[in-house]
């Protein structure tokens, strides 16, 4: 799976015309830009005599990511600091919790400067650095890991003492762990009169989480986010089981760093607040990360003071690339921004070639019945880009691609994102594709498109749109006969 036509071809030394001989022949229409099913994997294999394995569709998405795995050298590693996440339910004091910690950790002079509440930070305890990370909650968390930014290495599960275990609670418990990470359990508001320690250890002890002092393997620390209380406890329990944990990374390898958060701040550009998982990222590094690249302008750490570089396990936010990334990308440097770029620029296609093979699929059958009936002889499309220049080069270049049999028809050209208007235009001619260069429909007019069965295909390359719509024509054509 996953694997397109022309990629297969390739693969097996044949051209992509005869693999899709081989699958017309057995009323399979695929284009070359198609990714092949496994059935189709399979009889490719039988006819050309090859070996096909279809390897596991978990793997095979993270395709992309294979030729970047690099052999582990553990000669340089050093111990790193303990990435911690805390969890917990609505208003046992998650946040009060982070902000106490930070304030308590912070130098006198720095303190009073925290004003807002950040994602991520760095503090010190007795010399040794621990980095704690906000997650916007459980879900959220999860989702990282599932994106590949798998940064926790511990898992405060916060339950005020005073109310006990909630039904979030309950699902964090669950989240926490299926990351397979060692949980402590912080009693919040231990000042509280109401506060009652043992009903807590009671409750999660019913969830296969006994405390030690029960015989069991969890740590269970009594805390107050109001007053201080126990938050040294807390600390001391992180380093120790941090040191349990034996965490190492390599300071000197290619710097890697997961996106716990990233927006667009205005004068600056994109920025993203990263938490380093191995190496050090400096400033002038060339960066990937996911489908944005760039190089490394500036990093300002969780004070928000700028900084030459970032270490193992630490927090601080980088500017310079290209666009937002999503949380829970990884950043990884490389060589040359040409790297950088090609790795991104790649990948991007290929999120964007498997989302047109899911829309066009289709339309482009519906098409090809239409012809087949010979009821279309053309195909209709409205064309959208960013500027003129691009509107005038890509219609040029549409309307010279035709052949016998079909050719293809711009209903309308124009600068401009894609509207509802453009909507309402292509229903009125049936079999009308949106194709936008540099423009996206928002959320709302991509939604009356899906409803209203209309396709809209976004390009940032001019030839890959020419190739597409080529593509399209002669997959119509071939259906033809
Ligand atoms: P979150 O939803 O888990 O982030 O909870 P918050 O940090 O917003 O706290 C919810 C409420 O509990 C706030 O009104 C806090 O002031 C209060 N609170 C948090 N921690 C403590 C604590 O240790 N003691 C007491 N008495 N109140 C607390």
């Amino acid at each position: 799976e996953d694997i397109r036509v022309y990629e297969f071809a390739e693969a097996c030394g044949k051209s992509a015309a005869e693999v899709i001989t081989v699958l017309f022949g057995l009323g399979m229409m695929v284009t070359k830009n198609d990714f092949l099913k496994q059935d189709e994997l399979e009889i490719l294999g039988e006819e050309f005599g090859i070996e096909v394995t279809v390897k596991d569709a978990l793997e095979d998405a993270n395709y992309v990511e294979e030729y970047q795995e690099e052999e582990i050298d553990d000669s340089n590693f050093v111990t790193r600091p303990p990435v911690v996440t805390i969890m917990g339910h609505v208003d046992h004091g998650k946040t009060s919790l982070l902000d106490k910690i930070r304030e308590s950790k912070v130098a006198a002079g720095e303190a009073g400067g925290i004003t807002q509440h950040i994602s991520s930070y760095t503090v010190e305890k007795d010399g040794q650095k621990i980095t704690f990370v906000d997650t916007p909650g459980h879900a959220a968390f999860s989702e990282m890991r599932s994106r590949g930014a798998d940064i926790t290495d511990i898992i405060i599960i916060v339950v005020a003492a005073d109310d006990g275990v909630k039904q979030q609670t309950e699902e964090v418990i669950s989240h926490a762990k299926a990351s397979g990470c060692p949980i402590i359990v912080a009693m919040n508001k231990i000042d509280k009169e109401a506060a009652n320690p043992d009903m807590v250890k009671a409750q999660m002890a019913e969830r296969d989480m006994t405390p030690v002092d029960w015989g069991g393997e969890t740590e269970f620390i009594g805390v107050s986010a109001l007053t201080g209380e126990g938050i040294d406890d807390l600390l001391e329990n992180i380093l120790l089981q941090s040191e349990i944990l034996e965490l190492k990374a390599d300071p000197e390898a290619k710097a890697k760093a997961a996106v716990v958060e990233a927006s667009l701040e205005k004068g600056r550009g994109p920025v993203a607040t990263v938490i380093v998982q191995n190496g050090t990222l400096k400033v002038g590094d060339n960066i990937v990360c996911d489908t944005t690249y760039g190089r490394v302008k500036a990093i300002t750490d969780d004070n928000g003071k700028p900084i030459k570089e970032l270490g193992l396990s630490e927090t601080g936010t980088v500017l310079g690339l290209n666009d937002i990334p999503v949380s829970g990308s990884v950043m990884v440097v490389q060589d040359s921004d040409k790297e950088a770029r090609d790795i991104a620029t790649k990948r991007a296609e290929h999120a964007r070639a498997k989302e047109l093979s899911k829309s066009t699929k289709v339309s482009l059958e519906e098409m090809s019945g239409l012809i087949a009936e010979g009821k279309i002889k053309q195909l209709p499309v409205i064309v959208k880009t960013d500027v003129s220049g691009s509107l005038e080069a890509i219609k040029g270049s549409l309307e010279k691609i035709q052949n016998d049999e079909v050719k293809v028809k711009v209903v309308h050209a124009g600068v401009g994102g894609i509207t509802e208007s453009d909507l309402i235009l292509a229903s009125a001619s049936e079999g009308c594709i949106i194709l936008g260069f540099n423009v996206r429909p928002t959320g709302a007019v991509k939604n009356k498109a899906k409803a209203d069965g209309i396709t809209i295909n976004t390009y940032s390359i001019i030839y890959d749109l020419i190739d597409d719509i080529k593509d399209t024509l002669s997959g119509m054509m071939s259906a033809v006969i």
